[in-house]
């Protein structure tokens, strides 16, 4: 787990909104053309401002992480101590982490 304080002390919020509408335009674009078992690389929408990094889903682990508006599919442990979210699943390769949107 990140430390809020590590990552300058904010909540990241405004990062992870522009993160996943990359990844939705990426989807929207894509997903027709995806084959069922194929993994697509998707950025990390976890809160640090500086993460930088890639998961790769398929359709449906795209599809289950983002069930509903507030969540978000991160790398395994990239949750930020402090920012309001909740994981609900731990994948081997991606977390599902609802964000509060209060
Ligand atoms: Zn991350």
């Amino acid at each position: 787990m990140l430390d809020l304080d590590a990552v300058g002390g904010k909540s990241g919020q405004n990062s992870v909104s522009a993160r996943v509408a990359y990844n939705r335009r990426r989807w929207d674009l894509e997903k027709d053309c995806l084959p069922i078992d194929d993994r697509m690389p998707f950025v990390c929408e976890c809160a640090n401002d500086g993460c930088l990094g890639i998961l790769e889903l398929t359709a449906l682990e795209h599809e289950a992480g983002h069930m509903c508006p507030h969540w978000t599919a991160v790398l395994p442990g990239h949750v930020v101590q402090g920012d309001r979210s909740r994981t609900l699943v731990q994948h081997p390769h991606f977390w599902v982490v609802e964000r509060d949107v209060d």
